[in-house]
């Protein structure tokens, strides 16, 4: 579906007004609000209306449509005011980007292999499961150096859209399954690009550039079957990584 944050992605408030609302859940005409998937969480945030501020608590698609979940079973109506929680975010798009780089080094360091799975936390940290069946864990531990390089050279991250065919036909920028957003209603798909270093199809929220991040430690590397290796990683300052 088309998501307002893709066009928008500095615009985390806005005041709009409610298109349809059922107690404890509103569509509105516009939402700066990234629902979650491809293992990045739901934004939070409020909605203020003429009652006072409401916490948004999740979200639901139907049939194409974003729909709010409301922490009350309030049916909003009227013009409100929306606002998504900039701090989270930002940790949000900070693990995110995290997750691309880290990718990029596995696909290069170990011939192509794909990403099986990806979630990150609300802590600051974030796991990712490679399709990596001979990998030696301390090299894969070692990739915490180049990914701290890539953050240092402060590499601008774009995005773009490709015909989701052509897309296809390239190896590796469909990286997984779990991860790829569907194609829009025109057929495209959403490419997310860092210079140099990786291109995928991706519908989440990154940094603008690698180095708008805290740094990045490997926290742990588990073999998770035959054939795949569960890497978490976690942001420097957040969680198991706070001072
Ligand atoms: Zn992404």
């Amino acid at each position: 579906m088309h998501l307002y944050c893709h066009d928008h992605p500095h615009q985390l408030s806005l005041t709009t007004e409610v298109l349809e609302a059922t107690p404890g859940r509103v569509r509105l005409t516009e939402s700066p609000f990234y629902p979650g998937g491809g293992g990045q969480l739901p934004d939070r945030g409020a909605i203020r209306w003429h009652g006072g501020d409401i916490g948004v608590m999740g979200f639901e698609i139907v049939n194409d449509q974003l729909w709010h979940l409301l922490a009350d079973p309030v049916a909003l109506q009227g013009q409100v005011d929306v606002g998504v929680n900039p701090s989270f975010r930002q940790m949000m798009r900070e693990m995110h980007t995290g997750t691309h780089i880290l990718n990029a080094l596995v696909f290069q360091s170990f011939d192509g292999a794909l990403v099986t799975g990806v979630q990150m936390n609300d802590d600051g940290t974030a796991r990712m499961d490679f399709d990596l069946p001979e990998a030696d864990n301390d090299r894969l531990r070692a990739l915490e150096a180049p990914i701290n390089d890539v953050i240092r050279q402060n590499i601008r991250v774009t995005c773009d859209y490709v015909a989701y065919e052509e897309a296809r036909a390239v190896h590796g920028l469909i990286r997984s399954r779990s991860v790829a957003p569907p194609p829009t209603e025109n057929g495209l798909i959403r490419i997310v690009d860092i210079a140099g270093l990786d291109r995928q199809a991706c519908g989440g929220t990154h940094l603008d550039n690698t180095g708008d991040t805290r740094a990045i430690r490997i926290l742990k590397i588990d073999n998770k079957g035959r054939h795949n290796r569960r890497i978490r990683l976690g942001l420097v300052g957040l969680g198991p990584l706070a001072d």
